[in-house]
């Protein structure tokens, strides 16, 4: 195993074998401290905080794990306003944000004009702008992008083809790929990312994950331990093992492409109290902490006890900020680009 980690942590390459023997491994320590140096090394000792504003909880897909699919009629919906997600995103620009996210559910109501109009106002408050509001069309993806949209996160959830379509007989995995694809070739800065602990999911198809990662190759990486929602075909499976999986993934993320940005995510903190502290300490240098008004946080629930739904942007921000210094790291003042930190910014 020793020799496994030292050959990733220098030359950044391993085989779909040596990846499954690291993410079966029962001791995985020596692997969380490689990683940890490899992102010191790499994106150094700073975090980006992106500001998440969750705008809409509509969504037309049916993904089996989410809270949000459209067959969920516990669900309860809401959509903010042009005006409500600028108003946001200023206000988390007072509180230090360098990067707004804006998240939703696939919902037709925003389409490519409003979205246009509500990009090219968040980017007069000069700031980074990333998008992760689903499937769209290659013109779709140019419009934002000409609109000032810098960066665009669509999680692959599975590279196991079968798997993914399972997960959404309505959705097609080659659709996926376009999507990213186009992405790639229009120039945004892309995340994608594996959701880990779906039924019937391999550490052979987690490993494919990676290295479908490594060949984008992706920009950043959002691993996310998959997390039973009662209201969902999936309601009854278990979480044993998610978070330490997930840890592990990250790190793997971090020892194969040793620049990107990696998010500890939110998912992680629900599974375990200090999950999003040691996911920064396994090769995590992003976190993403929820500045979406306190009333409609509940409502966007894609699975139950997401952490902070009761608090508010400054709270977050306040929170984070603590808990970042507590372990000898600090919150960046870069906007926090692919590779910043190694080009002196
Ligand atoms: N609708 C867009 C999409 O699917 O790309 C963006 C929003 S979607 C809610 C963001 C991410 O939430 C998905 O990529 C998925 O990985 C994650 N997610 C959904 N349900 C989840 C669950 N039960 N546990 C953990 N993560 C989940
Ligand atoms: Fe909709 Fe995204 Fe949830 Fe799928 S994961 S149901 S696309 S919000």
């Amino acid at each position: 195993m020793r020799l496994l980690i030292q050959k990733a942590q220098t030359s950044h390459i391993l085989t779909r074998d040596e990846i499954v023997q690291i993410l079966s491994c029962q001791e995985p320590q020596l692997l969380f401290e490689a990683a940890d140096r490899v992102r010191k090394e790499f994106v150094g000792d700073g975090v980006y905080l992106r500001g998440l504003i969750e705008f809409s909880s509509y969504c037309k897909n049916d993904c089996m794990y989410c809270g949000l699919r459209r067959s969920n009629t516990h669900a309860q919906r809401y959509r903010l306003s042009a005006r409500q997600i600028i108003e946001t995103a200023q206000e988390a620009v007072k509180l230090g944000y360098k990067t707004i996210v804006l998240q939703s559910g696939e919902d037709l109501f925003f389409d490519t004009d409003k979205m246009c109009q509500i990009i090219r106002e968040i980017k007069k408050l000069d700031v980074a702008l990333t998008l992760s509001i689903g499937e769209k069309t290659r013109e779709e993806y140019a419009a934002y992008k000409e609109a000032g949209a810098d960066r665009y996160l669509l999680r692959i959830e599975t590279t196991d083809k079968t798997l993914y379509e399972k997960l959404d007989p309505a959705m097609s995995f080659e659709n996926r790929m376009r999507c990213l694809h186009d992405l790639k070739e229009l120039g945004y800065e892309v995340g994608s990312g594996s959701l880990v602990g779906l039924p019937g999911q391999t550490v052979e198809s987690l490993a494919d994950d990676l290295l479908f990662f490594k060949k984008l190759p992706v920009d950043m990486a959002g691993i996310g331990p998959f997390i039973p929602h009662p209201h969902t075909p999936l309601g009854n499976e278990k979480t044993d093992g998610h978070f330490e999986l997930s840890l592990k993934m990250m790190a793997l993320m971090r020892l194969l492409l040793p620049d990107i940005n990696i998010p500890a995510t939110t998912a992680m903190e629900t599974l375990h109290p200090q999950g999003r502290l040691l996911a920064l300490q396994c090769g995590a240098n992003v976190i993403m902490p929820n500045v979406t008004y306190t009333e409609y946080r509940k409502q966007y629930e894609l699975y139950p006890g997401k952490v902070c739904t009761g608090d508010n942007a400054a709270h977050c921000r306040g929170c984070m900020q603590a808990k970042i210094e507590s372990i000898g790291r600090f919150v960046s003042p870069s906007k926090g680009f692919h590779g910043d930190f190694l080009r002196g910014n």
